[in-house]
């Protein structure tokens, strides 16, 4: 019998009452340190003092009004993240994959008003990881997820990581875009390399492309910096952001500079939650403290420590850990044994890791952990490490 939740995940036999910093505790009573803070959405820790005010207060105001009329919290977050990056205009969703959605449509649309509709393909890469919509799956190209779903959306031409020739030969009269995530999540924590962001720039404005980022995993402080492309220099023209910047409560948003966003005018988009009153009171107090003054040091900090210590792990079991991937807080261990067994036997040590691409567990603690917590989580690594080259033969 299906089960009430539609079964679309292997889901751990674990559930969580209650959360407080980078701990949270199951229905049973077991405390758990998070380095996954739900994907990389948590990064101010549970139950984070001042997001629960952010939201408690806006809840005794207005939830919600609709996009048919001015949201006053929009206008605010959209002029703070204006001000930090390279955008000038914001739209704001529910989830990093509608926030995709919007800078794909975006991209065609920028082509279509500037005389150019036959350019709509967008070049993608291997591993991306773009969400669950039929445009992001196709997106995505990844086989497993667009298996069943009836043809695949037209538009996409996936080339390798970081293979600049093969950028070169997949523009075509067609193109439209190039669409990247500065350092890929699910696809096993593979960064783009500082010379490739800045070479695909270059090629997007010889060629009259729009460069996309999706920033949905990567952005919002995760790297230590407020979004991972400022480590390259190479501003994009639209870039898809979400998950921290909600810290759980759900929101997501498209950025793009004014010749990005210009032909997306009255009617051409929309969405009814989204940047609703309650997740701009949230957001913005999120963004008032990703960009509080040593904030982002203290991730780069603890990201640099969590990788030397991560490091000194692969040194201590080089048959287990094959690579310490990634920056700032977003680091992946490739192993060379399955990481899924590896992430089961973290749960029997009381910390939360997670799967991705090319057999990887990534860490994504929330941003704000200390020394204590790098300890806790090395400490288990340790042992699960040490039990796995235990039992090689
Ligand atoms: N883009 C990236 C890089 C992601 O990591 C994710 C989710 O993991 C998405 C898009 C999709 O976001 P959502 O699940 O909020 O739709």
């Amino acid at each position: 019998m299906i089960s009430p939740v539609l079964p679309t995940y292997s889901r751990a036999d674990l559930a969580f009452e209650r959360g407080e910093g980078a701990y949270l505790t199951s229905t049973e009573g077991v405390i758990f340190l998070d380095f996954g803070a739900g994907v990389a959405v948590n990064a101010f820790g549970h139950a984070n003092p001042r997001l629960v005010d952010a939201l408690t207060a806006q809840a005794k105001k207005v939830w919600h009004t609709s996009n048919l009329y001015r949201v006053p919290g929009q206008e605010k977050l959209a002029r703070r993240l204006i001000e930090a990056t390279f955008a000038d205009t914001v739209f704001f969703c529910n989830s990093g994959a509608e926030a995709c959605e919007l800078a794909i449509k975006m991209t065609r649309r920028y082509q279509f008003a500037s005389g150019h509709p036959e350019r709509n393909r967008i070049i993608t890469f291997e591993g991306a990881f773009h969400g669950r919509t039929l445009a992001t799956i196709a997106a995505g190209g990844n086989e497993k997820y667009l298996e069943g779903f009836g043809p695949k959306m037209e538009g996409f031409d996936q080339v390798p990581l970081n293979d600049l020739s093969a950028v070169k030969a997949a523009i075509t009269r067609g193109t439209a875009g190039i669409m990247i995530e500065p350092l890929q999540g699910e696809g096993g924590v593979r960064s783009a390399d500082r010379s490739f962001l800045r070479a695909l720039r270059q090629l997007c404005d010889e060629h009259g492309l729009l460069l996309v980022y999706d920033e949905v995993q990567c952005g919002f402080g995760r790297t230590g910096k407020l979004f991972a492309y400022e480590w390259s220099g190479a501003v994009p023209d639209v870039m898809a952001i979400a998950k921290a910047l909600g810290g759980g409560f759900p929101v997501g948003a498209c950025l793009a500079t004014e010749r990005a966003g210009a032909p997306m005018t009255p009617g051409t988009h929309g969405s009814t939650y989204g940047g609703n009153p309650l997740a701009m009171a949230v957001a913005d107090e999120a963004f008032s403290i990703v960009t509080e003054p040593g904030f982002l040091g203290h991730v780069e900090r603890m990201g640099l420590r969590l990788k030397q210590r991560l490091a000194e792990l692969k040194d201590s079991f080089p048959t287990v850990i094959d690579e310490i991937r990634g920056q700032g807080l977003m680091l992946g261990l490739k192993l060379k044994v399955p990481n899924s067994d590896f992430v089961n036997a973290m749960y029997r040590e009381g910390v939360l890791t997670i799967v991705a691409g090319e057999n990887v567990v990534r860490l994504l603690p929330p941003l704000v952990i200390g020394e204590s917590e790098i300890d806790v989580a090395i400490t288990a690594l340790g042992h699960v490490a040490a039990r796995f080259a235990a039992a090689q033969p």
